[in-house]
């Protein structure tokens, strides 16, 4: 820290999840200065992520909160991550639903027509050897997966080498606050943001504002005999990944906060795997970690009611690779250019 001791940061950011990293790869691709504090957590909800992006709501087939311009924003930021860091991050493999019932089947090919650009307006079979279903499925179109680990992992290295980041935890009490900057420490910026992810229930200057906490368990296996690039939705989902495992879930619980894994998910995902694919597989991890979910569904970004220089990104429920890039530059936006952010998912409505 003692590097830094006359120069003043535009930005101190602390968590370094999806949010918090998203928002520092904003800052860097616009020549902005930043400094990160993150106490790495393994089992923090990015790392534990399946990194799926889906542009539908299945459950009523509906779109999310600004989907277009998600998606559009989506992909211009991954993209240029990858060219920066020379890796790769985005697997454009699709997700194929199962359709179980004639009525789900029906259901599809009727919401289809509203949603044409998004979902298939035909059915497909996948002839994939252990598959056991392999009729009625629907295809998502622009949808795949993040490799969150490596989106965090070469963000994090990067930063290590350039000297950002702090890996102690963030000690509230010891922020200093004036009109036009802060200071933390020995770091001193003109701004702070808070990515701290389901943490922020510990954060002072936040809170008012009303997370609801959602557990998510998974299961990483390897299966004997079964090999499909794409993603399976067949009640979980079934992602693979690039050395031939695949992340199985993830289950949703409202009530357990804590933060170990439970009979009960390993079970439930252990039966709906055996349901779907024919094959001996092996368990390699089985992990749980708690999503940034809220009251009203709707992500906290914004800028403290009292303080123009603390701003927070968090809120991000259980779509974090989709939304994180494009309300890092809603944000950016609002904070370098003036200009407003959407009233529903202001941090100011609590
Ligand atoms: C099982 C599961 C599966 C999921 N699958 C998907 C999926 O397929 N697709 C999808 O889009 N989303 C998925 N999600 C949701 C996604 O993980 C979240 O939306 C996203 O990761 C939230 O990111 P975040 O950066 O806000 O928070 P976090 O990932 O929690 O990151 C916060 C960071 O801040 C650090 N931190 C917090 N407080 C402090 C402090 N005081 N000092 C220092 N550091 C601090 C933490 O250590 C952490 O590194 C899933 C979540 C779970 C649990």
């Amino acid at each position: 820290m003692g590097l830094f001791f006359n120069m003043i940061f535009d930005f101190i950011i602390v968590g370094q999840g999806i949010a918090g990293s998203s928002f520092a790869f904003n800052l860097l691709r616009k020549n902005k200065s930043f400094y990160i504090v993150d106490k790495l957590n393994t089992l923090s909800s990015s790392r534990v992520a399946l990194g799926v992006y889906n542009p539908v709501i299945l459950k009523w087939y509906t779109k999310p909160w600004h989907i277009q311009n998600q998606l559009n924003f989506f992909f211009k930021f991954y993209g240029e991550y990858e060219q920066f860091f020379k890796t790769k991050i985005i697997f454009d493999i699709g997700v194929y639903k199962y359709l179980h019932t004639n009525y789900d089947q029906n259901n599809w090919l009727t919401k289809s027509l509203r949603l044409s650009k998004l979902l298939s307006n035909n059915l497909y079979s996948l002839s994939k050897q252990n598959l056991i279903n392999k009729k009625f499925y629907g295809l998502i179109n622009s949808s795949g997966r993040i490799n969150v680990s490596e989106f965090l992992d070469s963000f994090r290295s990067f930063c290590l080498e350039k000297n950002l980041l702090d890996q102690s935890h963030f000690d509230y009490e010891q922020l200093k606050i004036s009109n036009k900057s802060v200071k933390y420490k020995n770091i001193k910026a003109s701004n702070i943001i808070f990515c701290e992810g389901s943490s922020a229930s510990h954060n002072p200057f936040f809170d008012s504002l009303k997370f609801t906490p959602t557990k998510g368990e998974i299961l990483d296996v390897k299966f004997q005999n079964f090999n499909f690039k794409s993603i399976v939705h067949s009640n979980l989902l079934f992602v693979p990944k690039e050395d031939n495992s695949y992340s199985v879930g993830a289950t949703y619980d409202w009530l357990d906060q804590s933060n170990l894994v439970t009979q009960k998910a390993k079970q439930k995902i252990q039966f709906v795997i055996k349901k779907t694919i024919n094959s001996k597989f092996n368990l390699i991890n089985h992990k749980c970690a708690i999503r940034p979910s809220t009251t009203d569904r709707r992500p906290f970004v914004g800028t403290h009611l009292n303080y123009n220089n603390l701003h927070i990104l968090n809120g991000l429920g259980s779509r974090g690779v989709l939304l994180a890039p494009y309300l890092s530059k809603l944000l950016f936006d609002k904070i370098f250019y003036g200009k407003s952010i959407p009233e529903e998912i202001d941090a100011r409505r609590f």
